[in-house]
């Protein structure tokens, strides 16, 4: 790989696979040493009779504890922080919808190389500091703003903070400022098109958009597939979380054939989530990350309850990180009805096969009669009218749905602009059920 960049770190990006080992071994090992330093891991590896110097080999990973979010919330807010706080400069929080809010601290070299990393994604796919970055993620305590704006800026790219939401104004930077790259979450790239499309715009023809990087929240390939024909754009999977950072996580290179999950920052292990045991290569499991560059806050082996498989080791690119399959969805999204177990993924697999229905959707699950139910409701993509044409695709749609998720559900097609949208990442589910306790 030929690059002229020396914040990318080249040398790690085209490692063999012997050498990205050998690297993670010798990162583990100081990663646990420095973990002493943690009040939760100290006390933990003592419980378990466990010392630094038992990490001889990769594979001994296997015999470090598990770390949950639950961990993060116990020790609530600084608890497993590994450097005292003086040695902090910045601080990030996930949403605490569910509890205490999970706090992740960082040093000045945590945003270094975060930074870096975000900016190793980014030229991956071919961004250069000639491009014009737009960034419509929140900013503040979600990672995606400042994240992707460091990692924007650490490439050399003019990067554009517009943040989430004011869609007229989105557009007006986009035209006005020719920018060539967004990021943005998937679910909002298709609302930014309606209203370019109410507006006259032509994304192809009237701006310079040509790469954009859509993630934070799962996605099908029929979804990125469009988003790429509305803006006649390259769409690249962007995966990153709190815990780990944020962004820079893993990215899609340009075979855009799975996430390249940096190797040389995390060791990536997949476990089946009741026996917590490794599955083998191709086989769903849950995704556990284990940090190797970070100060403040090591996590070691993090349940991250995301749900995904291991889809190669080796890459047409050149890149030996090894390829993670696009993300089900987390174990918590998945949708139990009548003991059946559905991923909205898989709903929004099937509605985009249909160009007549148009991205935004919304499932509802109802307790009607002492019977659970499902209600798909779908915005058509253009004004339609014709009842026997809706009707007929109403039927289609609930057939193909029912083939998918094996049980019936209610489909309904409505105008478009009808359903909400979240300037954030898309609420997909509303649970109305009863609990009978
Ligand atoms: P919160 O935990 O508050 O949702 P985060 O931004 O940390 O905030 O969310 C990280 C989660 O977002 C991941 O664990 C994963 O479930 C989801 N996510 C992030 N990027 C992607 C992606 N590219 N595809 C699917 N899911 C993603
Ligand atoms: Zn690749």
């Amino acid at each position: 790989m030929n690059y002229d960049s020396p914040y990318l770190h080249p040398d790690k990006e085209a490692l063999s696979r012997e050498e990205l080992e050998a690297l993670q071994l010798q990162r583990l090992q100081k990663t646990v040493k420095h973990c002493m330093n943690s009040p939760f891991y100290k006390k933990r590896f003592e419980e378990m009779g466990l010392k630094p110097e038992d990490i001889k080999t990769l594979d001994d990973v296997r015999k470090l504890p598990f770390t949950t979010k639950q961990d993060l919330r116990d020790t609530y807010p600084f608890g497993i922080a590994s450097v005292p706080l003086s040695e902090c400069v910045r601080l990030h929080s996930s949403s605490g919808t569910t509890g205490n809010p999970t706090v992740i601290l960082h040093t000045q070299k945590d945003l270094d190389e975060w930074a870096n990393a975000v900016a190793r994604c980014l030229w991956m796919v071919g961004l250069r500091p000639d491009d014009v970055f737009q960034n419509s993620s929140g900013y503040g305590m979600f990672t995606g703003g400042l994240g992707f704006q460091y990692g924007a800026e650490r490439l050399g790219m003019l990067t554009v903070p517009a943040a989430a939401g004011n869609t007229l104004r989105q557009i007006k930077f986009i035209t006005d400022f020719g920018t060539t790259a967004l990021h943005a979450v998937p679910s909002y790239v298709t609302r930014l098109y309606e209203v370019m499309h109410e507006k006259g715009i032509d994304p192809r023809k009237d701006t310079k958009l040509r790469v954009l990087a859509i993630g934070a929240e799962p996605h099908s390939e029929e979804q990125r597939q469009r988003i790429e024909q509305m803006l006649g754009v390259k769409a690249y999977n962007s995966f990153g979380m709190s815990e780990m950072c944020g962004p820079g996580v893993a990215f899609e290179c340009k075979e855009q054939n799975g996430l390249h999950f940096w190797e040389d920052y995390y060791i990536v292990e997949i476990v089946n989530p009741d026996t917590l045991e490794p599955v083998p290569d191709g086989e769903i499991g849950e995704l556990v990350l284990t940090t190797l560059n970070r100060e403040a806050m090591p996590l070691i082996r993090y349940r991250t309850r995301d749900l995904t498989r291991v889809l190669g080791r080796t890459c047409p690119c050149g890149r030996n990180h090894v390829r993670l399959d696009r993300m089900r969805g987390r174990s918590d999204d998945m949708i139990v009805l009548r003991g059946v177990n559905i991923f909205p993924i898989q709903i929004e697999k099937i509605l985009m096969q249909y160009p007549e229905l148009g991205s935004n959707y919304l499932i509802t699950l109802t307790t009607d009669d002492d019977n659970d139910n499902m209600t798909v409701e779908v915005e058509i993509a253009e004004f339609a009218d014709d009842y026997g044409m809706l009707q007929n695709l109403t039927k289609q749609v609930t057939r193909a749905l029912k083939d998918e998720i094996l049980l019936t559900p209610h489909v309904k097609l409505v105008p478009k602009g009808s359903l909400p949208v979240s300037e954030g990442k898309a609420v997909r589910v509303v649970d109305k059920r009863k609990v009978y306790q």
